[in-house]
């Protein structure tokens, strides 16, 4: 464990890694990486690495635990035995039950659960590398997870701490901060500024602490909007493939088409023909029954006339039978 800095913030107003007091740290979002779950989410906030993923709506069990009239939300938080500068104990432990517990509360109110009556939403989130701000770090990514599994939810929920140093309230605290500062209180938020999750470890006077509440919210709103553009890449993203599979869809539709046409046109223009020969032929078996004579007459007329088209000599057919008998006749 590093030992305690003898300042936390210098001369210039900044902090040890260089933040102003309202400025969070960086945070990255990686929306479905993980292909087994439902949602899934990596997040780096600062130095944290967190990964979430969310199954469900699904089945409920243990059975006992399942409500009628809706979904149940479990969260299971857990800390790599990898993830931080002493190895930490694997398998959960108070911390990492509390932890769980605050947290599925702070996201449950989100989601409606009420369209989801007997079935289960679980949560898992794995801290894979520690620095301070592991829960709401974790919090981040479960609700982008959530949306991306594509829960129902009335908003995301954005979540980050606030605290003191050096008698100087801070935004987002660093490692140092959290073990060494006077106070720590993280929060989550909904996107419409509701508190959902609001713990304190240390002293802070009521103004103190309404004046960090307020840096706190801001810093959520920071957060939020990392949360949403990340969504909204992913879905993008997703579009740009699937309209990308459409256009080849398309393409290959099109390729089909160019050939489709000529052969359906041309079995259409066989099939008319052929509809009309027969209609001919039918009528002519109909109303006179062609004589053997004029047959052979007919035969002799369309040898005469080898460049006309099938339509003008089936109009023949109509009329020469008449012309020719008249022709003899004479
Ligand atoms: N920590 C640790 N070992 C543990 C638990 C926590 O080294 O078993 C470190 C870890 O870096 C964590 C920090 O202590 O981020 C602060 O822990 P806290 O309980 O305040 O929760 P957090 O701020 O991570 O939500």
């Amino acid at each position: 464990m590093s030992e305690k800095p003898e300042k936390f913030i210098d001369e210039n107003g900044l902090r040890l890694d260089g933040r102003k007091p309202n400025q969070v740290r960086d945070i990255k979002i990686e929306v479905g990486v993980l292909e087994r779950a439902d949602g899934s989410c990596y997040l780096e906030f600062g130095k944290n690495k967190v990964m979430a993923a969310v199954y469900g709506p699904r089945e409920v069990h243990p059975r006992h635990q399942q409500k009628s009239t809706r979904a149940i939300v479990r969260y299971k938080y857990n800390m790599a035995a990898f993830s931080v500068e002493d190895r930490k104990r694997p398998g959960p432990d108070r911390r990492s039950t509390e932890v769980s517990k605050v947290s599925r509360e702070a996201l449950e109110d989100q989601v409606f659960t009420e369209y989801f009556p007997k079935s289960a939403i679980d949560i898992f989130v794995e801290v894979l590398q520690a620095d301070a701000g592991t829960r709401t770090a974790a919090l981040n990514a479960a609700s982008v997870a959530l949306a991306d599994a594509g829960i129902p939810m009335r908003g995301l929920v954005s979540a980050c701490a606030f605290g003191k140093v050096d008698d100087t309230l801070v935004v987002d605290l660093s490692k140092d901060e959290d073990n060494y500062g006077q106070a720590d209180v993280p929060i989550a938020m909904t996107q419409d500024g509701k508190i959902t999750l609001l713990q304190m470890d240390g002293h802070l006077t009521p103004e103190e602490l309404k004046a960090g509440l307020e840096m706190a919210q801001e810093g959520c709103r920071q957060v939020y909007e990392v949360q949403r553009q990340a969504l909204m890449d992913h879905y993008a993203k997703m579009q740009g493939e699937s309209t990308e599979e459409k256009d080849a869809e398309t393409k290959a539709q099109s390729k089909e088409e160019v050939v489709a046409p000529e052969e359906t046109e041309a079995s259409d223009d066989v099939d008319t023909e052929a509809e009309d020969v027969e209609d001919k032929v039918a009528g002519e078996s109909e109303d006179e029954e062609p004589e053997l004579e004029d047959v052979e007459e007919e035969a002799e007329v369309e040898e005469e006339n080898p460049a006309e088209d099938s339509e003008e000599t089936a109009d023949e057919m109509d009329e020469e039978p008449d012309t020719e008998e008249d022709e003899l006749n004479e």
